[in-house]
């Protein structure tokens, strides 16, 4: 591999101290060492010329599952300066599957029935490791994906056989270095679930080292409910717990992040509780009957039974079509839709928070995703820190990198300093910005120079480069 050293640049370095000018030395796939005045004869030199130097980005909520597998030049990932994405989220994995049938709401979110086809969570790994993408991937277990492998129903709670089927396929994948375990309870294909039934599963987690994370049962008015359940899960079990995309849904729970994120605060001091959460007044996903209402614009992205109306609102193909918006909805099944679900107040208090890392939510499968997926992490730097100035740029890579890897316990990712793994984005604090938007949501991002992964270069001057050098990343005790 070729050594780099890479000559004045202002590092900000994951840990949230204040940024420092100095030179970076890669050798292999580590950083080596991090100084003034380095000299390397054999090393390739890399004018940082006043850039920033940061930690990869770690994605922490992404459903990248079959896709760093399938088009594993990751673009929407590596041109915004992500190094490591985390799948499995909200309870849909790719693994260990074993589909019967076409996978059910919100799994078709992963790909069709041919993608589900690792068994154990091994497989995953070595395919994944086969296709080598270029970046990092980490794996967490979905708890519907277990539903789905040992019940013929999923519009119940599992009976004690079937609990016990799905401990011991997730004991398996934790052996074989998944971090942990997540669930979507609010999806339908969950929703019956009972909270018992999630805390004996996350028994497995204990001593472990693995994670709970969920999309809670409610993101709408009982959402204090829906986290105490969630903290029950990780208390009992002595489990971290992490809830993805924390949100306040829906126009009357509007204002209700100062509840949610007392709650939580409240907690961390009893246990070991964060969230993460996207840049965006929008969430998306498949289109949730329960959830269509006039109180905000829905936009459909996709439709498999009516693809002529992707694109529109659902408004206006309730207009179009002489129907409720619910009849629309239900015409259209199954579809995917962007949600304006949120006010921006919310948006920025989560952000805000000591308790929040970033995660984009991206759905790579979707023909006109949410621009979360090119866009969310130059969106947290340049729009949120240098734009409003909600928080430093130190604090704002601190939730991108060093957070993310303590939490999920990515051993040695996420700092610049001597020993780590070279994963190290270059970029133009002054210019980084998100160009994706809703109406065009698949372009790179601007400002970012270089990204390194493992210590190999994965993109240069908006090029991505031939070579990739992305890790199956095994949970840190392993
Ligand atoms: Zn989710």
């Amino acid at each position: 591999m070729t050594t780099y050293l890479i000559k004045n640049v202002s590092i900000v370095d994951g840990t949230s101290k204040p940024r420092f000018f100095s030179d970076i030395e890669i050798v292999e796939d580590k950083i080596t060492r991090v100084g003034q005045d380095l000299q390397n004869e054999n090393a390739v030199l890399i004018d940082g010329d006043g850039l920033t130097a940061a930690p990869g980005f770690i994605d922490v909520h992404t459903h990248d599952d079959t896709n760093v597998i399938r088009e594993p030049e990751c673009e929407p990932k590596i041109t915004q300066g992500i190094t490591t994405v985390i799948v499995g989220n909200c309870g849909i994995s790719a693994t260990p599957a074993m589909l019967q049938d076409v996978p059910p709401d919100p799994m078709n979110l992963l790909g069709n029935k041919e993608d589900f086809k690792y068994p154990t969570f091994q497989d995953y790994a070595q395919a994944v490791e086969q296709a080598q993408p270029a970046v990092n991937v980490a794996a967490l277990v979905g708890h519907t994906t277990l539903r789905n492998n040992v019940m013929d129903d999923l519009y119940r709670p599992a009976n004690p056989q079937e609990i016990a089927g799905m401990r011991e396929q997730l004991k398996q994948a934790l052996k074989e270095g998944a971090l942990g375990l997540s669930t979507g309870l609010a999806y339908a294909s969950a929703f019956d679930s009972s909270s018992d039934e999630v805390e004996q599963l996350a028994a497995e987690l204990t001593n472990q080292s693995a994670i709970y994370t969920t999309h809670m049962r409610s993101e709408f008015e009982p959402i204090l409910d829906a986290m105490e359940e969630a903290f029950k899960v990780g208390r009992i079990n002595k489990v971290p717990v992490v809830i993805s995309h924390l949100k306040c849904a829906g126009a009357g729970n509007w204002g209700r992040t100062t509840e949610t994120l007392q709650l939580l605060d409240e907690t961390s001091k009893e246990q070991t509780v964060g969230c993460d959460c996207y840049p965006y007044s929008a969430s998306s996903s498949t289109l949730d009957l329960k959830q269509v209402t006039d109180e905000f614009e829905i936009f459909i992205t996709w439709s498999e039974s009516c693809p002529e109306h992707a694109q529109k609102t659902l408004q206006q193909i309730a207009d179009e079509t002489n129907q409720t918006l619910l009849e629309a909805a239900k015409m259209l099944q199954p579809a995917g839709a962007v949600y304006h679900n949120m006010c921006a107040e919310d948006v920025e208090r989560v952000l805000q928070s000591k308790h929040s890392v970033i995660g984009s939510d991206g759905l790579p499968n979707d023909p006109h995703p949410h621009p979360r997926l090119w866009g969310a992490f130059p969106r947290v730097l340049g729009f949120y820190s240098r734009e409003k100035q909600l928080f430093s740029l130190e604090e704002a890579v601190h939730k991108m990198t060093g957070k993310s890897a303590q939490r999920f316990n990515l051993l040695n990712r996420g700092v610049i300093k001597a020993g780590a793994f070279a994963d190290i984005v270059l970029f133009d604090a002054n210019t980084i910005k998100d160009v994706a938007t809703f109406s065009e949501p698949k372009r790179k991002a601007e400002g970012i120079y270089s990204v390194f992964v493992n210590g190999g270069l994965a993109y240069q001057n908006k090029n991505i480069q031939s070579q990739r050098y992305g890790q199956f990343i095994r949970r840190a005790s392993f």
